[in-house]
């Protein structure tokens, strides 16, 4: 092996003789299918034919929340279309002999009192019992770490080696933060809220200038935050949803809830109550204009129908509607999610335990939750640790085309080369990494996308045809895609 091939040799698999390589590969791969769908490629012809008054496009958490609505008003005769084998889209799941893990989205913060959908669905869930916390959820001690300057702390706000500025601004952040929350205009969903117009349309970076903000520690929480929840930058994110990340919960929130399998946890329920409608492997091509009614055609079946709801991700519209304007103003974050199979942990490099939630500073990465952490057994070596990197330093199309081009063995060195950081040893720890790429993971809350055209067009509803992905939002959380899903239920449930 010549030098050159020696550097390109698999990260950490060398010294690693003794022990099996890891195993793995992507999974859950939607490229070919979305290709299929953008470039309008034929599908077969449908042999079976069926009317029906709702067709709901999409089975995840907007259109199964939609459903659940629905379901609950005591209408139950509709379909709901997913072109995957399982609903859930981002809040899908995994399981294996050691765990269930998440793909995607895993924790829902506490409701509060501006979030009755929320509430109400947590009832049913039995999360909260007559509006009181049900704490065998709550997301159980420590909850976050940071790994920084070689050592774990608690809490993801840095505090080891933080200078005087960093500490007064970020007390001062906090104050503002307070401040905005008080006002009441900061919610979630945002739609019970009031959008400042003025910071939607402007940068965070200028705002926080235009406030002087500028220690290090702070701008990279805030960068973390706006990768963790929208999946870019904060140099591409508005003031107001770089603001709305903290302004729009409570302070003193006792949560999260969460679960080994994330938000499948939720997805488990309305898949239940929802199974008679629910239709896997039914990707919708085409949706024509049949008079008064809509023609929907999947390659299983081609639905009649006067009354769509459209919860796939809104970019595809323009693809398989017909006459539907592209959605020119979205813009998405691509995102790897990996799941790690550790059969010990790695050794203990300092006090802070694992967390819940851990996070290295000045990693590009967002670092990894560990599924087994609600678990409740006294001793546990084996565990499945999801790692998330949304891909925000370069552009969305770049981004993609990283993410389509490399090999699952780029991937996997590039996660255990972001967690060996805080783990020397942790290769000898894992036998397996399954992949996960998704190019259209997150809509961007970029500045001035709330108010676009683009956007405003899509919200206002067309006969028959009404949106309902998260997406609309401009931000990618469960509240919003119940909030947007349920809108929808409603506004069909009023036209009948
Ligand atoms: C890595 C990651 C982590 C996240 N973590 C969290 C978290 O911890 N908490 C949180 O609240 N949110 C999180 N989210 C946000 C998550 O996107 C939302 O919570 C929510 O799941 C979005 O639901 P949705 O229904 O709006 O969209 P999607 O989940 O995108 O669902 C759209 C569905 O439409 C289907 N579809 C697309 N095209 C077609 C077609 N032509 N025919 C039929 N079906 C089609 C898709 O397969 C998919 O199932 C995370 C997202 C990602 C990517």
């Amino acid at each position: 092996m010549n030098r050159r091939n020696l550097i390109a040799a698999p990260f950490l698999q060398l010294g690693r003789k003794a022990r099996p390589l890891i195993a793995g590969g992507f999974v859950l791969d939607a490229f070919p299918l979305g290709h299929k769908l953008r470039d309008r490629n034929p599908f077969p012809a449908a042999k079976q034919q069926r009317k029906t008054p709702l067709v709901i496009v999409g089975g995840g958490m907007a259109g199964l929340s939609a459903a659940w609505w629905l379901l609950k008003k005591g209408m139950r005769d509709f379909v709901l279309l997913e072109m995957e084998s399982e609903p859930g889209g981002n809040s899908r799941y995994g399981q294996n002999e050691v765990s269930a893990y998440p793909w995607g989205a895993h924790y829902v913060p506490i409701p509060n009192k501006k979030s009755p959908l929320v509430r109400e669905l947590f009832e049913e869930l039995g999360l909260l019992v007559d509006g009181e916390l049900n704490e065998r959820h709550l997301c159980h001690s420590p909850q976050e770490r940071l790994f920084i300057h070689g050592r774990w702390q608690y809490g993801l706000e840095p505090e080891v080696g933080l200078s005087p500025k960093g500490r007064e601004q970020f007390k001062r952040f906090d104050e503002l933060i307070g401040q905005m929350h008080q006002t009441g205009k900061w919610a979630i969903p945002h739609a019970y809220g009031q959008v400042d117009a003025k910071l939607e349309a402007q940068p965070f970076p200028d705002w926080l200038k235009a406030n002087k903000f500028d220690a290090p520690e702070l701008l990279w929480y805030l960068d973390y935050s706006t990768r963790d929840d929208y999946g870019c930058s904060l140099n591409d994110t508005s003031a107001w949803a770089g603001l709305h990340y903290f302004a729009g919960r409570d302070h003193d929130d006792k949560g999260p809830f969460c679960w080994p399998e994330g938000n499948g946890f939720i997805l488990n329920h309305f898949r239940q109550k929802a199974s008679s409608q629910v239709q896997p492997n039914s990707p919708v091509y085409r949706i024509e204009r049949n008079g008064k009614q809509w023609r929907v055609r999947t390659p299983n079946c081609d639905y009649d129908t006067p009354s769509i709801i459209w919860a796939a991700p809104s970019f595809l519209a323009s693809y398989i509607i017909e006459g539907q304007p592209k959605a020119t103003a979205f813009t998405y974050s691509p995102w790897v999610t990996a799941n790690l199979t550790l059969d010990r942990p790695p050794k203990r490099s300092n006090t802070a335990e694992l967390a819940w939630d851990n996070v290295i500073y000045g990693s590009q990465s967002l670092g990894y939750v560990v599924a087994t952490h609600q678990s409740v057994a006294m001793h546990r070596d084996k565990s499945v640790w999801t790692w998330y990197y949304a891909i925000a330093e370069q552009t969305p199309d770049a981004a993609r085309k990283t993410l389509i081009s490399k090999p699952w063995e780029h991937w996997r060195d590039l996660c255990l080369a972001d967690l060996t950081k805080a783990h020397p040893d942790l290769a000898d720890c894992v036998t397996h990494i399954d992949i996960f790429r998704n190019g259209h993971a997150m809509v961007r809350p970029t500045p001035g996308f709330l108010a676009s055209p683009s956007r405003q067009q899509y919200l206002k509803p067309q006969p028959g045809l009404h949106f309902a992905n998260s997406d609309l939002s401009g931000i990618s959380i469960f509240e919003e895609a119940q909030y947007r899903g349920i809108e929808a239920a409603n506004h069909f449930l009023t036209r009948r």
